[in-house]
């Protein structure tokens, strides 16, 4: 059982039964993870930023420019050993920083994967900015930079 409450919308369903706003089950669902290289520039460098896509949306902005990957919820779900292993190769790559982008409705399963395994690299957490306290007490647990969008 996974009830959830880790956004504005307070769905308050169990995450494992029924799917919430965000449109997506509570497994870690990404559509990209890659070195990007047209993020600010403070955090794309000249390395690059290694950014992971979550798939889903709390926020559901209608001109969302990644409406496939936010609306429609395009991506694959992972393990979190393959979270893990996916911020090594990150690392291994040469990235900045991991940069989590649209992570909040993911925030306490990511917490875990961070307790298992931190990056020797700062992390970013790329997000929409539509946010509760108690959600970012948690990802001030593995967050280094914060970067919300500004609706
Ligand atoms: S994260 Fe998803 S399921 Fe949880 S409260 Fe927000 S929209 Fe609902």
């Amino acid at each position: 059982m996974l009830i959830c409450n880790s956004c504005p919308r307070k769905c308050n369903i169990d995450r494992t039964e029924k799917i919430g706003v965000c449109g997506v089950p509570p497994e870690y669902k990404i559509a990209r993870a890659a070195l990007h290289f047209w993020e600010e520039p403070c955090i794309s460098g000249d390395r690059g930023s290694g950014t992971i896509f979550f798939s889903g949306c709390s926020l559901k902005c209608v001109y969302c420019q990644n409406y496939e990957i936010s609306r429609e919820c395009k991506g694959k779900t992972v393990t979190e050993e393959r979270l893990i292993e996916i911020f090594r190769e990150l690392e291994g790559q040469g990235a900045h920083n991991i940069n989590l982008v649209n992570p909040t409705h993911f925030v306490p399963q990511i917490a875990k994967a961070f307790e298992l395994y931190r990056p020797s690299i700062p992390v970013v957490y790329n997000t929409h900015g539509y946010e509760l306290i108690p959600t970012l007490e948690i990802a001030n647990t593995f967050t280094d930079v914060y970067l919300p969008d500004m609706k």
